[in-house]
């Protein structure tokens, strides 16, 4: 006799993340995506320029060589880095993508950033996440303040976000060092009561119980 109960198989989930640079998706929530495909959920990135004023190309090669750690595919924006617009052309073209990938779950930047282009990439995807359900905003390095209140348990897929970060070898100088990364998931883990935990603030969070 036991009192726990079986998980009920669920159905994949359409895993969506918009970033507005290369690393930018894997720093906030690569562990997060890491155990969705470990799930078996699908799971897409969406990077919304291709790094170009701290690369002269090459990011574009360690974005792939990171999704392909983290098992996700991955799409590129056609914007500039450093000028993200917020205007309805560019609404415009992020409502595009979203219609057609049909994601249960966003993933994006939270607002409260000292960056322009993580700030124009989180209304951007808010407003195409509308009519979603499910939405989780993560913390980036310049993050101006950050409240998580919704926790997902990464405790067996941390080491992969780490690894896919490490893909960026171009950034070496300015990567975020892994050890403050993990030290942000011991302390998301705490408040979540798992070993390891990523930490999102969101404007809703539907719960199925089921
Ligand atoms: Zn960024």
């Amino acid at each position: 006799m036991t009192n726990v109960l079986p998980s009920p198989a669920r159905r994949p989930l359409r895993v969506l993340a918009v970033g507005a640079h290369p690393d930018d998706i894997e720093i906030g929530c690569g562990a997060s995506l890491a155990a969705h495909v470990a799930a078996g959920d699908e799971v897409w990135m969406f990077v919304l320029t291709r790094g170009e004023q701290r690369s002269n190309g090459q990011r574009v090669h360690e974005q792939q060589a990171a999704a392909d750690i983290l098992g996700a595919k991955l799409l590129w924006g056609p914007f500039t880095d450093g000028t993200i617009p917020s205007d309805v052309t560019a609404l415009h073209y992020v409502d595009q993508i979203v219609s057609e990938i049909g994601p249960d779950v966003m993933y994006t930047h939270a607002g409260n950033d000292s960056h322009q282009d993580h700030r124009a990439t989180a209304q951007l995807t808010l407003a195409c996440a509308r009519k979603m359900a499910r939405i989780l905003q993560w913390k980036a390095p310049s993050s101006l303040g950050f409240t998580p209140t919704v926790f997902v348990d990464v405790s067996d897929t941390l080491q992969v976000k780490i690894d896919a970060i490490a893909a960026h070898t171009s950034q070496l100088d300015a990567r975020v060092d892994p050890e403050v990364l993990t030290a942000d998931a011991v302390v998301w883990g705490h408040q979540a009561r798992v070993r390891y935990a990523e930490g999102f603030e969101t404007p809703r969070f539907l719960w199925n119980v089921r």
